[in-house]
């Protein structure tokens, strides 16, 4: 049996309403990969039928998203900073509080030939990726300590057509500091184990070691600004994501290793969720 495109969407939008917040539009993208058509196609041709194999694919892809699977992993992909990345569940779904940090990360870059940067922990390699497309004359080395990550961020370089090196590193472990560089940035795991938002909606589906470091959601920032020092050139950045609620604690931490001119900027929704540590001595 076969449905119609508008009548198949309000089936998938109502049986996505369990799981998500845009159950529509869930509906819609799922539909429209279903197709293979865009998803302005569905709006023109509301009373097509969708095709047999489709439709049966799509009942599936709609299974999936109320188990729930994020709709980046169902999709296989999902657009960062304009530009699009493969994206499966073994690695963090990129999100677009992230641009800040890439955004940020552009804007500080000095302005000469030869910048060179250290990501850590690139999951799907989209902030290192995102940044060497924008500025191709930097020398940036991303790391994670998932080969898995590494090989699926190496092929959205090569899509993206763009040399970083990625080494496989325990945040710093296998980075060699006699290279010293001149900003160093990473959206680490920062939720706490015990927050409860990690057993709620899409959390549930993705890495819990790329969402939680630990009890208290600060050990892999602590760790990080704490090494940081030692592989940074004067004067560099340090450039962190973090939770909302983790502004003051990551200033702390930062003052404490001699970074001054701290700075924290806020995301879309007006939350704490960057700061910017620069280390002169
Ligand atoms: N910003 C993400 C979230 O709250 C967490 C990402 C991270 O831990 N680095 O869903």
């Amino acid at each position: 049996m076969s449905e119609q495109i508008d009548s198949a969407i309000a089936w998938g939008s109502s049986r996505c309403s369990e799981a998500s917040d845009t159950p529509k539009l869930d509906a819609e993208l799922l539909l429209a990969h279903c197709i293979d058509k865009p998803r302005s196609y569905l709006y023109s041709w509301p009373e097509q039928l969708v095709p047999a194999e489709a439709w049966q694919r799509y009942q599936i892809l709609v299974g999936k998203r109320i188990e729930p699977t994020p709709i980046a992993y169902l999709l296989g992909q999902r657009e960062f900073f304009s530009l699009n990345f493969k994206t499966t569940s073994i690695a963090l779904v990129p999100r677009p509080e992230t641009e800040l940090l890439v955004e940020t990360c552009l804007e500080l870059c000095p302005n000469r030939a030869g910048v060179d940067l250290l990501e850590l922990g690139t999951g799907t390699g989209a902030i290192a990726i995102s940044l060497k497309v924008n500025r191709p004359d930097i020398n940036l080395i991303a790391t994670d300590i998932s080969t898995d990550c590494l090989d699926l961020a190496r092929i959205n370089a090569s899509d993206h057509g763009v040399a970083i090196e990625w080494i496989e590193s325990d945040w710093f472990s296998a980075i060699d500091n006699t290279s010293l560089f001149d900003m160093i940035l990473s959206n680490p795991p920062y939720i706490a184990a015990t927050d409860p938002c990690l057993m709620r909606g899409d959390l549930r589906a993705e890495p819990l070691s790329a969402l939680s470091p630990g009890e208290n959601g600060l050990e892999a920032l602590q760790q990080l600004i704490v090494s940081a020092p030692a592989y940074l050139k004067t004067p560099g950045y340090l450039i962190l994501e973090h939770g909302f609620d983790q502004q003051t604690d990551v200033a702390r931490m930062m003052r404490k290793q001699r970074f001054t001119e701290i700075t924290c900027q806020t995301d879309l929704n007006g939350l704490p969720r960057l700061s910017i540590g620069r280390l002169t001595e």
